[in-house]
């Protein structure tokens, strides 16, 4: 292509870090955590229009396969430093028995399961991990309500460091072995995730470790918000009309609405409608529910949270800020269910269309049925539910 002849490739186009909130800048060459003016969480601003001039969709579509192939748009600089296991490119399946039930034509999943780990959750920390190699960070630290933690341990293997793991005691026991065999030290909390978060938030500032919580870091984002980049490509560079995410720390709804903002400053949108973002949380740990409803800009601390589906299990996102704009920029909503109504959906699932979801997974499809009754979906609109996980994970739940 004789108009690139002159211009080196450039692996990144990051270009500084900015607080979501007061839009203070810092440098993204300096380990950053989240914003000390407002601590609100900082977002990775990229030179979209270089990017726009320079990187051409259609070649990278035709990269071999994984998250990395978007690597201008992820926050890396030298090739060396990116840390994979071969997450991204999960299948995007028809969901024709399912849809049928349901009077939709137009219903698929996003599967994640086939992530390493088992989760999306490998998206995210392929691209913290990888970031704090470049930055010389050799010691990690996380509070958990499971994947995170199994996630991390993986990616820290593979990038030589120490990982320290917080997690409640009644996680998943999957959780708590892929942590381990990974030579992850894990430690369980007698509590939730946000005990567990006060107790790592403590460790990592008496002893240096480097915390990648949610959204405490800038980088995890930026794996999660591939699966925007990959949704667009998968239904021809246009947008489905609803996207129903399962909403824990919230870092996928938030991240693919970054990505759907850069891929329209990018114009390699044919069609540029938004989808409609529907948050979906367990009955018995609601808040983006709760403050949706009643008009709030932040979320409350649930009290007692309880559900099966472990990564919905968090009593207050650290982005809960950024998650209720992004819902309500899109004109989506939020929804809980019910326990029963996920392990209904789970058997739905991999009866009707042989998918062994997570409970997390399952919650989106559960979600759906309400949202049919509610006539909130069109019949002939193109719905994506996310399938986060694998069921395999959860063996402790499988009556
Ligand atoms: C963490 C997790 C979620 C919630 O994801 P966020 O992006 O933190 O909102 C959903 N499903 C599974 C399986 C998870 O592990
Ligand atoms: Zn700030």
């Amino acid at each position: 292509m004789p108009n690139k002849v002159n211009i080196p490739e450039k692996i990144s186009y990051m270009t500084e870090l900015q607080c979501s909130d007061c839009g203070t800048l810092f440098s993204a060459a300096e380990i950053h955590t989240y914003c000390p003016n407002c601590q609100s969480p900082l977002i990775v601003n990229y030179d979209l229009a270089a990017a726009k001039q320079h990187v051409d969709r259609d070649e990278v579509h035709m990269r071999l396969k994984g998250m990395w192939r978007w690597h201008e748009l992820l926050p890396v600089r030298e090739p060396q430093n990116m840390v994979t296991l071969g997450e991204g490119d999960t299948a995007i399946l028809h969901l024709p028995r399912t849809g049928n039930d349901l009077g939709l034509s137009n219903l698929f999943v996003k599967d994640e399961s086939s992530n390493p780990t088992g989760s999306f959750k490998a998206r995210g920390l392929s691209a913290a991990i990888s970031k704090a190699r470049e930055l010389g960070i050799k010691k990690v630290i996380i509070p958990t309500a499971g994947n995170a933690g199994g996630a991390m341990a993986a990616y820290a293997a593979r990038a030589g460091m120490q990982a320290l793991i917080y997690m409640p005691k009644d996680t998943p026991t999957a959780n708590i072995i892929e942590s381990r065999i990974a030579g992850a030290e894990v430690i369980l909390v007698d509590g939730l995730i946000s005990d567990a978060a006060g107790m790592a938030g403590e460790k990592a500032h008496a002893e240096g470790w480097f915390d990648v919580s949610t959204f405490k870091e800038p980088y995890r984002m930026e794996g999660k918000k591939i699966m925007g980049y990959e949704l667009a490509e998968s239904f021809d560079w246009t947008l489905p009309d609803v996207i129903i995410y399962p909403t824990g720390g919230g870092t996928g709804l938030v991240g693919m609405w970054k990505a759907f903002n850069e891929l329209e400053e990018l114009g390699w949108l044919n069609d540029t409608k938004r989808p409609r973002m529907v948050s979906v949380q367990a009955e018995g740990c609601a808040p983006v529910i709760k403050a949706f409803n009643s008009g709030a800009s932040f979320c409350d601390f649930w009290l007692g949270a309880q559900t099966m589906a472990s990564g919905l299990r968090v009593p207050k996102s650290f982005a809960d800020r950024l998650i209720l704009a992004n819902i309500r920029e899109s004109a989506g909503t939020a929804v809980a269910v019910s326990d029963a109504a996920i392990l209904e959906a789970q058997k739905n699932l991999a009866v009707q269309e042989g998918i062994f979801a997570a409970p997390e997974g399952a919650a989106t499809l559960a979600a759906l049925k309400e949202l049919i009754t509610q006539k909130w979906i069109e019949p002939d609109e193109r719905v994506v539910i996310f399938n986060t996980g694998s069921g395999l994970k959860y063996l402790d739940h499988v009556e």
